[in-house]
């Protein structure tokens, strides 16, 4: 028998866009909501990363 495929691509319409990558997400996919954005499980990391950017230091360096 042969698998139909089950995704209709008329009705996976976008309900939002990542705020960092501009990636589609759809109903039911994991996403993060982070200060009033939307980021996908692919940028959440890099954009936290980015985002405490100012706290990245080199051992021993001293900021004042
Ligand atoms: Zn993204």
């Amino acid at each position: 028998m042969i698998r139909k495929r089950s995704r209709d691509a008329q009705r996976a319409y976008p309900l939002a866009q990542c705020a960092r990558c501009g990636g589609d997400l759809y109903a039911g996919t994991p996403c993060w909501r982070l200060a009033g954005r939307t980021l996908c499980e692919d940028c959440v990391a890099p954009w936290l990363l980015e985002e405490l950017a100012a706290f990245h230091i080199r051992c021993g360096e001293v900021r004042l």
